[in-house]
């Protein structure tokens, strides 16, 4: 099955895709597939751009969003006219000569990516550039992505064997739509952290940091580096976590956070034993 993988790690939000996008369906008509995208006001690909900690410890995630070619797919179940269909190779369109713009699917789309023509009295959305798909070509947004964070079809299923398909997801499974769109590196909760000795008022090179899933049995470990600064990545939603700081020669220091934001511990300043 040909289909999209989104790698949000390596997206670095230069929006090469959205452009290239409308410079595809701005003024272009791929019947059967879709009418012209109207010049303003839709993004078939869009950037969601998510700040994530707080300064100085502050990262940023892209997230190339567009239509998630869904399985079950919720705009599907209730169109009226029956406009949206799914193609053997599973894209997912909306067929402009059913279509009236009712807007029903783009209510439905737990994903927020239908956009309505109001010139033309239609629903619109990524079409997978099903016209260049026919003619053996990637969609508009992968070709021109210069990261390649964006595979479709051969490259894509290419991408997920030599990954392993353990570390593909799909993005807010929870909506239970079943995206035929996969992804890696979607964003996860951090913990970090910079280690001062209180006294010498200096950060602490080489300080254990021990992280500990207090739900699950997970333990990991890192040290702070030359800067006294410590990073655990990749950790998992709205879990309760033990942090333990612990230096020879300094008393130890326990802290128990929660990762429903990401979470930056600021200064952790150790006090000298005895
Ligand atoms: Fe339909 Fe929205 Fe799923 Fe696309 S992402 S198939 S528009 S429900
Ligand atoms: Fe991200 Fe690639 Fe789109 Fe640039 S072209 S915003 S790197 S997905």
């Amino acid at each position: 099955m040909s289909m999209f993988v989104i790698d949000a790690e390596t997206c670095t939000g230069c929006q090469l895709c959205v452009v290239a996008c409308k410079d595809e369906h701005v003024d272009s008509d791929y019947a059967p597939w879709t009418k012209p995208q109207p010049e303003g006001g839709h993004f078939w690909v869009g950037i969601d751009k998510r700040e994530r900690g707080t300064m100085p410890r502050l990262r940023v995630s892209f997230l190339p969003i567009m239509c998630q070619h869904c399985e079950n797919a919720p705009c599907a179940k209730v169109c009226p006219h029956d406009a949206i269909k799914t193609r053997d190779d599973g894209i997912v369109w909306i067929d402009p000569a059913l279509c009236n713009g009712c807007g029903l699917c783009q209510e439905a789309c737990p994903y927020d990516v239908i956009y309505i023509n109001e010139e033309l009295d239609i629903a619109q959305k990524c079409t997978g550039c099903a016209h260049r798909v026919d003619e053996g070509l990637q969609p508009r947004c992968a070709d021109a992505c210069p990261h390649s964070s964006i595979l479709f079809g051969e490259a894509a299923e290419a991408a997920a064997n030599v990954q392993g398909s353990g570390t593909l997801e799909q993005f807010h499974p929870e909506y239970g739509a079943e995206p035929r769109v996969k992804w890696k590196g979607l964003p996860r909760p951090w913990i970090a952290g910079i280690v001062i000795d209180d006294a010498a008022d200096e950060v602490i090179d080489g300080a254990e940091i021990v992280v500990a899933d207090l739900v699950g049995d997970g333990e990991k470990t890192a040290s702070t580096d030359a800067f006294g600064e410590f990073w655990f990545r990749g950790l998992t939603e709205n879990r309760k976590y033990r942090v333990t700081v612990r230096k020879a020669g300094y008393a130890e220091h326990v802290a128990v956070v929660t990762t429903d934001v990401d979470c930056d511990l600021g200064t952790v300043r150790l006090t000298p034993a005895g």
